[in-house]
């Protein structure tokens, strides 16, 4: 049946009449130049392949291959030698970086009035060959603590400050508890510390069958949710104090550089973390005794949660650690520029997986094989890249962005110099949702390049299946009001943080989203891609696409497509909730409104003679003044990069965009002054705002002086 209709759709596709653009006009290209580009994309798109895409992913999730280990090795070598057989340059780049696995299973007992040995393996599904692989990890956090303790359990909900608020008001607390919390609402390195904070000995994380599992559709491998005995593996590093190798924070992690002792660090939890599946959460939630839980508690198992606390309903978690300094190693390929060399636009996707990792992230380096084979194919027929294009495929992404951190730590100086983007690709596809999240100058571009991808499902654009989409999951009142399909803030978990974040460089990220229950699992396998996430692969070419699509304009580009105007009003618009939140707070009176608002006013005022300079420079082609605009374009956003860093964790420097400490991956804008009035601090409000002036002037000084 479903080969059937993978087949039947493919019919469709290949009868469908060529998607066909009205116009050739493209923005920053000179009339002549559009007419050429036009070509050589749409001969790259017509590279692109289901068959090979579906082979590149078979390949790369035959075996687990979490990092540093030689079945990553192996993996790092076929992308190497794939992109080596189109004809690009690559090669690959060691660091040796502070990793844990679990040196013996877990082991975990529930004590009542017996011990209960409970189970930290998921099990094998009948269908999905890989399943029953040997070498699938047990389920553990990457960074946990080694330990063994035993303590009475408290169940804390999703582990975050409020939800230990109101354990207190019920007259329970973490102190000397083992806690089990839920996954969701923030990234699990924030639970490890909250929980550590509140002095907990120990925490458990599991999967509620509330939030990915069978309140949500049918489970693997009938339907693409979470079965009941699947756990979440990842990082539970802090990484809103700094990503990277945990031992050489700002620094690459290479030979002869200084390294932290690792009781230094200040990115580690000093507690054992442990995931679970939901049917071992159930036999240790359901005996908890104390104060039943109010509604914002409960979750999908099938009793009343209770908080628990009492010393008649224990957990003995020991977790045992291999902690070991390891070999990663990144892919870093590259095509020169032929005028200017010394442009750089970076493509990353990471490459390492907790087990099979074929939505998270394999499904992005088949989209990068799949724009590698593209553009060798156009570098045979004669295209050279105005601009050199670099493709990197990271390692140990998962425990930390750690390949693409080194490696920006390592390049610092150049890229900062080099850089005009970098466009990120991770969990790429699993669905025919297409999202992103993209600083607000590159919004534009990221909208006209969707324009000219055709969407497999429906044969209209992608973007018109997105804004369409967009339209359907909006009010009323929104819907009538129209507009463009939504980008969101760059926030943190994925590898553009050390770009964006660190450096400066303005940022894309995206991905076809769908019914996704088995992240982290040993269940995100070919099998589940190859029936679930995308049967057929269309949309991995749809992918490689859009993102070898959006490289080719920014390498070839007389005037690049940046848009601060964008930028300005993203940034007004962010001011504008904030100063309402510091309302709410009694805050108001403590910083200068007036001073923001004019800095934004000028820097859109800016924005706004900057395009129009941009324009009459790409009509006129005068190449000197467009090499000046083009690099202020780039330069604009560096200047958001305050040195000192924010306040408490340095290595975060962009002054709008960084991960809030609690939100966790999520985007908190206008970071250290929202940060203070949460913490309802007024000084610091007023610093933290400062400096976001300053940063705004410096942005507009810069595209001043290109204008000039
Ligand atoms: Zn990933």
């Amino acid at each position: 049946m479903r080969t059937f209709l993978s087949l039947l759709l493919q019919l469709v596709i290949l009868a469908a009449p060529a998607f066909s653009q009205t116009t050739n006009a493209i923005d920053g290209f000179t009339a002549q130049r559009a007419v050429d580009q036009r070509r050589w994309e749409e001969q790259f798109r017509a590279v692109p392949a289901p068959k090979s895409a579906r082979e590149h992913l078979r390949r790369l999730t035959l075996e687990p291959h979490i990092a540093g280990t030689k079945e990553d090795y192996a993996t790092a070598v076929y992308v190497r030698d794939q992109l080596r057989s189109y004809g690009i340059a690559a090669e690959l780049k060691e660091y040796s970086v502070w990793l844990n696995y679990p040196n013996t299973p877990t082991v975990l007992e529930l004590i009542t009035n017996k011990r209960q040995k409970l189970s930290t393996v998921e099990a094998v599904v009948a269908g999905d060959p890989t399943s029953s692989n040997p070498k699938i990890t047990p389920l553990f956090n990457g960074y946990s603590a080694s330990g063994d303790v035993t303590a009475p359990v408290v169940y804390a909900n999703y582990g975050l400050p409020n939800d230990y608020e109101d354990l207190k008001k019920a007259g329970v607390d973490g102190k000397g508890k083992i806690v089990i919390v839920r996954y969701g609402n923030s990234f699990r390195g924030v639970k490890a510390k909250v929980a550590q904070d509140h002095g907990a000995v120990g925490c458990i994380i599991y999967s509620d069958p509330a939030d990915d599992g069978y309140m949500q559709g049918d489970v693997y491998p009938k339907g693409p949710w979470r079965p009941v005995a699947s756990g979440q593996r990842g990082s539970v590093q802090y990484l809103f104090d700094y990503p990277g190798d945990p031992l050489t924070p700002g620094r690459p992690a290479i030979d002869g550089v200084e390294r932290l002792k690792p009781e230094e660090a200040t990115d580690l939890t000093r507690i054992p973390v442990q995931p679970i599946a939901y049917d071992v959460a159930r036999t240790i939630i359901a005996p908890l005794k104390g104060p039943v839980r109010p509604r914002g508690f409960q979750g999908g198992l099938p009793f009343a949660y209770h908080a628990g606390g009492t010393d008649d309903v224990k957990v003995r978690l020991k977790t045992d650690m291999d902690y070991k300094l390891r070999p990663i190693w990144d892919v870093v390929a590259r095509i020169d520029g032929s005028t200017e060399p010394n442009r750089w636009v970076v493509l990353g996707n990471h490459r390492d997986a907790w087990v099979f990792g074929a939505v998270d992230p394999n499904s992005g380096t088949s989209a990068m094989l799949e724009v590698g084979r593209g553009l060798g194919d156009l570098l045979k027929r004669g295209w050279k890249p105005r601009r050199t294009i670099v493709l990197c495929s990271w390692d140990a992404e998962e425990y930390g962005l750690i390949g693409s951190t080194e490696w920006a730590e390592e390049l610092a100086g150049e890229l900062k110099e080099k850089a005009v983007a970098y466009l990120n690709l991770d969990a790429a596809v699993s669905g025919v949702h297409f999202g992103a999240s993209s600083v607000p100058s590159l919004w534009k571009l990221m909208r006209a390049v969707t324009r000219d991808v055709k969407d497999p499902k429906t044969g209209k654009s992608v973007y018109q299946a997105w804004q369409d989409r967009t339209q359907e999951l909006r009010s009323e009142e929104e819907r009538a009001t129209g507009g463009e399909a939504r980008i969101a803030p760059l926030g943190s978990g994925s590898d553009y943080t050390p770009f964006l974040q660190h450096l400066g460089i303005a940022s894309t990220d995206m991905s076809f989203g769908g019914d996704y229950g088995v992240y982290h699992s040993a269940y995100d396998s070919f099998y589940w891609m190859d029936h679930f996430g995308d049967p057929g692969f269309f949309y991995h070419v749809a992918a490689a696409q859009i993102w070898g699509t959006m490289a080719l304009r920014l390498a070839d580009a007389d005037g690049l497509s940046f848009d601060y105007t964008d930028y300005a009003n993203e940034i007004r618009e962010f001011f504008r909730e904030t100063v309402r939140i510091a309302g709410r707070r009694n805050l108001a009176s403590a910083f200068d409104e007036k001073e923001m608002n004019e800095a934004v006013d000028d820097f859109a005022k800016e924005a706004e003679r900057m395009e129009k300079a941009r324009l009459d420079a790409v009509k006129s082609g005068d190449r000197e003044k467009l090499a000046r605009i083009n690099d202020a374009l780039m330069n604009a956003e560096r200047q958001f990069i305050d040195q000192r860093g924010l306040r408490g964790r340095a290595w975060y420097k962009h002054q709008i965009y960084a991960p809030g400490i609690y939100t966790g991956y999520a985007a908190q804008p206008l970071t250290d002054f929202r940060q203070a009035l949460d913490e309802r601090n007024g000084a610091n409000a007023k610093e933290g705002l400062g400096r976001i002036v300053e940063a705004v002037k410096r942005a507009t000084a810069t595209l001043k002086q290109g204008r000039d």
